[in-house]
């Protein structure tokens, strides 16, 4: 079974995840606390890292992160990558940043559909949960859902930034609503809380 920890910093106000079984890791949004995250990783192999979408505060530390793992790669839809590489487009300029990342596209994996995929010792289903971004994505793994700016406790994410659109936001909030399980949902800012809380408590689940 997964062990899920959390890191979040005061800058960005971004979750980084740490998921963990039987000596292996996974990173979702390496935003922040890589340092911290490389310790407390230790000798664990580390199978990749998932980007929940290009805005970055989510992705802030992912350079350093692919530096610091150079056998690892990082999944996001494609429409994500673009972002990356654009100081305005992923709001990185918003956030002081000037310069754009330095990372090689075979350090990328793309992805634009519904897919299942195996990240080293992980099984990772991958939805497309448009709203946000265009390239907004949910990670499936186990019981958990990394759900990064598209659901969060008793809220949902803005659809007023580039490339947000309320029209796709309410068809992905009505597919989430029809997931059979009781995911934990683990998402991009602020605390975790259920699927099941969510579509009794969350309005814009109604
Ligand atoms: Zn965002
Ligand atoms: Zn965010």
């Amino acid at each position: 079974m997964i062990h899920v920890e959390s890191f979040c910093d005061d800058s960005t106000h971004a979750n980084t995840y740490l998921i963990e079984e039987e000596g292996h890791v996974i990173v979702v949004d390496p935003a922040n606390h890589i340092k911290v995250l490389q310790k407390y990783i230790g000798n664990r192999i580390v199978d990749g890292c998932l980007l929940t979408h290009g805005h970055y505060d989510h992705f802030r530390e992912l350079e350093h992160f692919l530096r610091l793992y150079p056998n690892c790669q990082c999944y996001l839809h494609k429409e994500a990558k673009r972002k990356l590489f654009d100081l305005n487009m992923s709001y990185a300029s918003a956030f002081g940043c000037k310069k754009i990342p330095e990372i090689e596209e075979n350090r990328l994996v793309l992805f634009s559909s519904a897919t299942k995929v195996k990240v080293g010792h992980f099984w990772v289903e991958i939805m497309i949960t448009p709203g946000h971004t265009n390239c907004s994505s949910m990670y499936v793994i186990e019981n958990a859902i990394f759900s990064g700016d598209t659901l969060f406790k008793g809220s949902v994410g803005r659809t007023d930034l580039w490339t947000g659109n309320p029209v796709q936001q309410k068809q992905t909030l009505q597919n989430i609503r029809s997931l059979k399980q009781n995911y934990i949902i683990y998402p991009g800012h602020d605390e975790a809380t259920t699927l099941a809380e969510e579509i009794q408590s969350n309005r814009y689940l109604k």
